[in-house]
Parts: structure tokens; sequence; C-alpha cells
């Protein structure tokens, strides 16, 4: 192997950045050449190549988003689109690749190593923390911080107005975001995707807090929460319980954004390397990981379709005491 492409795809996530500075410049210490490929597996069939040296990712570590950029690409998920992307790959002389991103971008990667003869490492990368193989995906603990400053920021207003806030946060169909904000920034409920709250038992819960004089309350509802997301949740809680004046917030895409914190630099840079390394060990088709603050690889097929709850059962039942 004497060069490698690296690329982000799917939706971006603070610390991408320092993921690529690892991989570029671990590649570059070992005697590699280094192609950066622009917007994911679109850059890979347009044949939107740069090559990279150690000044490509200079004053990087620190920002978030990516800048490789990433796209949601349709064409790579036919076999057609697949065969364009390879034939660029071999023009251009490049190897092997690490590709950082999600589940969507680890089953394109698993497609595409299936086919065509080129060892690919995925590196998790994501604010969602949804992938089996790594305890964290890098971005997570920096939308965890985002959502918890923002909600300490509306507990202020909450306490002052003695509102009750329903604030919607990311995670997709994972509700690791809104359990762990939940506990640090002290919400009175949780609702989660993988856990059926009912409405009824959520306003008897919130008028205990009534009666025992709580001036606010501030419920996290994950976006793929079971009964429909916090404008509905509102809604009907509304409907039977009117103790307090009810407002809604909707976090939206600022969680995605922002300087990655020191965890999810620290993170990157581990498995930027760790990537580079295993590829030059001979391995493919699998991601790297941290497990127990000790990065292991998973063969990548296992890391799309081992869909275990990531929600730590003591958190779970914290969530209900505390
Ligand atoms: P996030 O979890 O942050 O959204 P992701 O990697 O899951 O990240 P997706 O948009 O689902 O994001 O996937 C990224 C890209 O991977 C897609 O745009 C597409 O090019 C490729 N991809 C996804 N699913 C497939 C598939 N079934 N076959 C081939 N390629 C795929």
């Amino acid at each position: 192997i004497k060069k490698i492409g690296v690329l982000t795809s799917g939706g971006d996530a603070p610390g991408m950045n320092a993921c690529i500075r690892a991989v570029v410049r671990t590649a570059l210490h070992k005697g590699l050449e280094v192609t950066g490929i622009y917007q994911g597996y679109q850059g890979l069939i347009d044949g939107n190549f740069k090559e990279m040296d150690t000044r490509s990712v200079s004053n990087i570590i620190q920002r978030g988003g990516t800048i490789l950029k990433t796209a949601r690409c349709l064409e790579f998920k036919t076999t057609e689109g697949r065969k364009i992307a390879y034939d660029n790959l071999k023009a251009a002389e490049i190897d092997a690749l690490v590709v950082i991103g999600g589940d969507g971008t680890f089953t394109g990667a698993n497609f595409f190593s299936k086919e065509f003869e080129i060892p690919i490492v995925g590196i998790p990368g994501t604010i969602d923390n949804d992938l089996y193989g790594s305890d964290y995906t890098i971005g997570y603990d920096t939308a965890n911080n985002t959502v918890i400053e923002a909600i300490d920021k509306i507990r202020d207003t909450a306490a002052s107005h003695e509102r009750l806030f329903f604030v919607e946060v990311m995670g997709r169909d994972s509700g690791c975001i809104a359990l762990n904000a939940g506990i640090a920034g002290g919400a009175e409920a949780i609702l989660l995707p993988e856990k059926e709250t009912a409405i009824d038992d959520l306003i008897r819960h919130l008028e205990d807090g009534a009666i025992k004089k709580k001036s606010s309350s501030i419920v996290i509802v994950a976006e793929g929460d079971q009964n429909g997301g916090a404008y509905y949740v509102a809604k009907k809680v509304k409907e039977k319980f009117d103790h307090y004046d009810t407002k809604v917030s909707i976090l939206g895409h600022l969680q995605r954004g922002g300087a990655p914190t020191s965890f999810d630099r620290v993170l990157a840079s581990r498995l930027g390397f760790a990537a580079v390394n295993e590829i030059l060990a001979g391995n493919t088709r699998i991601t790297v990981g941290l497990r127990g603050n000790e990065i292991k690889t998973t063969p990548i097929e296992e890391a799309i379709s081992n869909k275990e709850i990531k929600l730590s059962p003591d958190l779970l039942e914290m969530a209900e005491i505390l």
C-alpha cells in the first residue's frame, strides 16, 4: 500500500477534522501518500480529489464540521455508481480507503469492499452515538455538552417564569444524547425512543412536582421519541395539565456544530491513528472503536447489523430516581 484516501460522509460531527488530521499525519509519518476525497461518496464518483500534505490539516483540530465536506450520495447506492468510484480510485492510484461516518457510510463501504478489491476501514463519526463497536462515536461528547449548555440557559428562564419546557434533542432513533443530557441537565423527565412513556404517566409525574412546589420543569424529548416529538407531547400534556405556562424548544442543528471537546479531539485522533495502522497491518472491512478505553476493531458487517441498545441500565434507573 502506497497511497490511501480519506473521506467524511453522512451527517457532519464535531471532531471529524481532528480525525482527518490524525489520518493524514499518521499516514505521512509511515511513508504513505494521502488523498483527501471531498463530499463523501459523491466525491469518489466525481473524482473530487486533492493530495494532502501535513500543512493541509494545519489549524483544524479545534474546528467543527469537516474540511473535506460531506454529502448524501444516492448514486453510490447503485453498483454502477460504485464502479465509477472504483475506476476513479484506480486512476488516482489509491490503494485503500478510510471512511469517517455513520451507519449509512459503513453500509456503503461494506458493499464497495465486497464488490471491488479495496481495503476499507471505517471510523464512527456521528453525534447520535448509534453505532455498535465503539462506546462513543466522534461528536457525541461535544453534542452532549452543547445540549447541556442549552438546557442550563432554558432552565434560567423556566424558573423565572414558572414554565414547563419540552426540549427536543437530536439522536435519530437513539436516545443516547437525550438520556445523557437529561441526567446532566437535571431534567424532570426524559422521553426516549427505546422506552415507552405513557403521556398519562408523564402528567402524573409533573403533577407530583407541582404539588411539591417545583417552580419549573424541563422534559427532554428525543427526536425519535415513541410518542411523536416535543410538540405533540406538549400539546397532549397541556390538554390535561395546565399548572405551568408550557413551551417547546427544538434545539436542532446547533447540536451538530461547534468546537469539539477535548474528549472528542482525543478520541478522533486515536481512531484516525488506529485506522491507518489497521490498513498497514493488512486488515479490511472493519471499523475501529473505543471500548473500555481501549481501541478495538469490529467487522463492518457486525457494526451495521448489531442493533444492541447502548443505554446503560444504571443511567436508565437513575433517570427515574433523580
Ligand atoms: P449519520 O448517522 O450522521 O446520518 P450516515 O453515514 O448514516 O451518517 P447516510 O446519509 O445514511 O449517513 O449515509 C451516507 C452515505 O452512505 C449515503 O449518502 C450513501 O452514499 C451511502 N450509503 C448509505 N446507505 C447505503 C447503501 N445501502 N448502499 C450503498 N451506499 C449507501
